[in-house]
């Protein structure tokens, strides 16, 4: 039965609102209530892709992939149950005339502690024999990065936060946020009124419609993303590759379980295709798997001859700078959000709910400030820019 009153409320259980909760209940920050309109994880975190990867172009974002994949590594033990983390490594393909870029970003990212290292083609035909590298490309490889399950993760995060406390509703949606004088006071449910001195706004792709219902308007954009998924030949390898990134054919590659390799666009284009997220296409469109498969073949022959399978698409929540917001709502005391991760939030998750435990307890138990997300940035006209950044991979 929903309660009538909460200390904490948190709207939405992705990965974001289950690691708030984990972080909220693991200070013993009161009665934490989870609200979520479908079920755990089955928004963008479940149909996530899914990469954990820590090449970013400015330190911060460098720093909580760093801080975060430390989370997926030691899933059970830190937090408990199966994140699904599969170390695979991790590849950046640019061509040499974008050397120095990367070169400046993997020196940034070791600044950081983060165990990177610019490698040439001979080094990637070492590693990856399968890879054509001939087009004068050099890359960037992390050893300790992977890929992890988007639904495992947030199931994770809600049943230790439940088993700190933790109410957790699924199939409860959240029609309103109640303010009073200029304050959070609540939320009203399919199921009744919840009150609660704090609400933090976790629902991704439906965050900001819920934030215009008291008046707030964020930059957010909902545009619909595909993966394409296809079975390798036996052999090709037999078991994982490392994700590649390959931004000379603005395309990603990782592995899956039962020699699959999921493919996607890193092109920043594919924002435009804004779509109502209650009503978008789930399937990929035969086009788009058409040209991302002979893209990905171009680095990755084999992928020409590989059974294509079932992918999916799913929805990223976009900021004008790629980069969140993880703040204070302006204006309402007691109202926080975090949203806008674009394609990248799965891999900072576990931070994201350090930092935001932190706004809603006016703590500061997380190394990593997260002011530079303020949400007034973007209408002071101070976006988040790295020295050579890729917009869609932030
Ligand atoms: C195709 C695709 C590929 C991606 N690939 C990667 C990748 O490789 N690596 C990476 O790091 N990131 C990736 N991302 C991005 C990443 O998945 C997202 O940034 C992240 O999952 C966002 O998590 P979230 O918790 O903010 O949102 P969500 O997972 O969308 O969670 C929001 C939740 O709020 C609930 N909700 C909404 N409104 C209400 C309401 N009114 N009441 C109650 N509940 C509500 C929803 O049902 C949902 O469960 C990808 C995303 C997509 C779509």
């Amino acid at each position: 039965m929903l309660p009538k009153t909460a200390d904490i409320i948190i709207v939405g259980a992705g990965i974001m609102g289950a690691a708030t909760a984990f972080h909220l209940t693991s200070r013993g920050s009161g009665h934490v209530l989870v609200l979520e309109k479908d079920a755990i994880g089955s928004a963008s975190t479940g149909r996530t892709g899914g990469i954990i990867r820590q090449h970013y172009s400015n330190a911060i974002t460098a720093r909580m992939a760093r801080r975060s994949l430390e989370v997926f590594q030691n899933f059970d033990e830190v937090v408990g149950g199966n994140a699904g983390f599969t170390e695979t490594g991790a590849l950046f393909i640019v061509h040499r005339e974008d050397c120095d870029g990367l070169a400046a970003n993997v020196e940034l990212q070791q600044s950081v502690g983060i165990d990177t290292r610019l490698i040439e083609a001979e080094t990637v035909r070492e590693l990856a024999p399968y890879l054509d590298v001939t087009d004068d490309v050099v890359a960037a490889y992390e050893p300790a990065s992977g890929n992890a399950d988007g639904t495992g993760v947030a199931t994770g995060f809600a049943q230790a936060a439940q088993r700190r406390g933790a109410e957790v509703h699924q199939s409860l949606a959240v029609t309103d946020i109640s303010v009073e004088d200029g304050r959070a006071t609540g939320v009203r449910t399919t199921a009744g009124d919840v009150r609660a001195p704090r609400v933090a706004v976790t629902a991704g792709p439906w965050g900001g419609r819920l934030l215009q219902g008291v008046g707030v308007d964020l930059p957010l954009e909902v545009s619909r993303h595909q993966v394409a998924s296809v079975r390798r030949p036996a052999g090709v390898p037999e078991s994982h590759h490392p994700t590649v990134i390959d931004f000379v054919h603005a395309c990603y590659m990782r592995s899956e379980t039962g020699r699959l390799t999921l493919i996607g666009s890193v092109e920043p284009e594919e924002a435009k295709n804004i779509v109502d997220p209650d009503d978008y296409k789930l399937s990929t469109d035969r086009e788009f798997v058409e040209e991302y498969v002979e893209r990905a073949s171009r680095r990755f022959a084999v992928l020409m001859d590989s059974e294509i399978m079932e992918g999916w698409s799913g929805l990223y929540t976009v900021t004008p700078d790629w980069h969140p917001i993880i703040d204070a709502v302006p204006g309402i005391d007691g109202l926080f959000c975090t949203l806008g991760f674009s394609g990248h939030g799965f891999k900072l998750g576990p931070v994201v709910g350090e930092m935001l435990a932190d706004l809603v307890t006016a703590e500061s138990q997380c190394p990593i400030d997260s002011s530079i997300f303020n949400a007034r940035r973007f209408e002071e006209g101070e976006p988040i820019r790295g020295k050579y950044e890729y917009s869609i991979l932030g």
